[in-house]
């Protein structure tokens, strides 16, 4: 029996962060069943941004045009593409590993079960077991499949399996669910060549974020030919005509829509599969693992972070709660605010911190807010962006920033000094005193922040 300070299950951007963090302090043992990296890696973050990347340089090669360049009708060499993003993975999984061993982590490759709140066993080539002071579960979370009949027709697919797929697009894809995978997705696959359909059961897409930013979205996808059918439920999917045909209810109105392929993304679901043996286990909810303000589960030497607790299911945020755990374990006080910012990859990009006007307001808060349309912005208008707009939610009486909201280029790094700002305190007077260099995005900030 071997035997560590922290046993990490799961080598997610969660586990694996942790795992590093804690190496310069503990004895360390990183479990993982399949691949160094997690869903982010592997089936999530880094594979989808590659694809995107593709995406985005197609589209910059079709608004190309205007700008005077001349070149034949772009088209897209699939095997080349999926080839390129293996690269990537392969290059920053190997990365981890070298990280790991430099850190003098031991990693173990299988399946890991907790035996009792100092027990692991590790089921690969062979079976070991590891004795250890605290347990860090990281186990991340799976796609949830909706019992619609049909659902495992061929064709229908998940954002695992659809990524992995490079014989080419889909010439019609249908979209089951218009949530950040599901638009992101959308976004992809219609600028590589497929007609997409987004089929939501809730009144708008990307539901948590500002109200705004779903009517924009919508009608930017349309623009790009996304149909996005938003109050609608598929309740059946039948292969037809050598395709597939979706079965759906919009209100009380049926409604028949064909596709060639259907990528089913209604959101995920935290993995505890097989985690516990011999009748032991810690206190979980519909399987998210109940954890405190500090990510401890009910057993003070087991913490637990990122997708598995089920609650934001983002990278950053994983590995942000696991240093946070971390530093409970090493008795210091939370080394990081939990202002975790959001972002879609669409384009343009989408990005928030902190609350929409509505949450504002009910929480009980004078609160209004500032809108600049990025239309007026000299970076957006010469690099040929599509219309956006930076807001901000502000206290009234304070102008203590409480929110940001933004669709335009580079939101997903323009919302870095959102964040740094809300977690300061920040006023907007404090926000418009920074000089921010010129022709540049950032300048959207300076006007949205700056009280008439
Ligand atoms: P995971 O990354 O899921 O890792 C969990 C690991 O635990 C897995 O490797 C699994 O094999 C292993 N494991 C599970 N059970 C066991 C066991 N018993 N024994 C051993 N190993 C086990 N987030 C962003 O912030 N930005 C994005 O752009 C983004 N894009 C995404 C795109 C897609 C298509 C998807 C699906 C997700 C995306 N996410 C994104 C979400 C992000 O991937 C997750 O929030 C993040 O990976 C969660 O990290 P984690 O460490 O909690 O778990």
């Amino acid at each position: 029996m071997q035997e560590f300070d922290l046993v990490v299950i799961g080598a997610g951007p969660g586990g694996y962060e942790t795992a590093l963090a804690a190496a310069g302090s503990m004895r360390v043992a990183l479990v993982e069943k399949e691949e160094l990296g997690g869903t982010c890696l592997n089936r999530g973050c880094i594979p989808t941004k590659t694809l995107l990347h593709a995406a985005e340089l197609m589209q910059a090669i079709r608004r190309s045009d205007a700008y005077g360049i001349r070149h034949g009708e772009a088209s897209c060499d699939f095997s080349a593409l999926h080839a390129q993003k293996d690269q990537v993975i392969r290059q920053l999984r190997d990365g981890i590993a070298l990280r790991m061993k430099q850190k003098k982590v031991t990693v173990l490759k299988g399946w890991g079960a907790i035996l009792d709140e100092h027990t692991v066993r590790v089921r690969g080539e062979e079976e070991t077991l590891l004795k250890t002071e605290r347990i860090l579960i990281a186990t991340g979370s799976r796609p949830v499949i909706p019992p619609i009949p049909g659902i495992t027709c061929p064709h229908v697919e998940t954002s695992d399996t659809l990524l992995e797929k490079a014989d080419g697009v889909y010439p019609r894809l249908l979209i089951i669910g218009g949530g950040v995978i599901g638009v992101e997705f959308a976004s992809v696959f219609s600028a590589l060549g497929s007609a997409v359909t987004i089929v939501e059961a809730l009144p708008r897409l990307v539901g948590g974020m500002d109200r705004e930013i779903s009517q924009s979205l919508k009608m930017l996808l349309k623009k790009r030919g996304v149909e996005a059918f938003c109050d609608t439920r598929v309740m059946e999917i039948r292969e037809e005509n050598a395709g597939l045909r979706c079965l759906c209810a919009q209100g009380e109105k049926p409604l028949e829509l064909d596709s060639d392929g259907i990528l089913v993304c209604v959101g995920r679901r935290p993995f505890i599969g097989d985690l516990f043996a011999d009748g032991f286990s810690v206190s979980a909810d519909r399987g998210k693992i109940l954890v405190d303000e500090h990510f401890q589960t009910c057993y003070p030497g087991i913490y637990a972070i990122g997708d598995v607790t089920g609650g934001v299911m983002l990278a950053h945020a994983a590995a942000a709660q696991g240093r946070c755990a971390l530093a409970h374990m090493l008795g210091k006080a939370a080394p990081v605010s939990l202002a975790i910012p959001a972002c879609i990859y669409t384009d343009p990009e989408i990005a928030a911190v902190g609350m929409t006007l509505e949450e504002a307001r009910e929480k009980g808060l004078q609160a209004d807010s500032r809108k600049y349309p990025m239309s007026a912005n000299g970076k957006s208008l010469l690099s040929g962006q599509e219309r956006g707009f930076i807001k901000v939610v502000y206290e009234k009486d304070s102008h203590r920033l409480l929110g940001a909201h933004m669709m335009c280029a580079r939101a997903s790094d323009l919302i870095s000094e959102m964040t740094q700002a809300l977690v300061r305190g920040s006023t907007l007077e404090e926000l418009a005193a920074v000089i921010r260099p010129h022709p540049t995005f950032s300048e959207g900030i300076s006007e949205a922040v700056t009280l008439p």
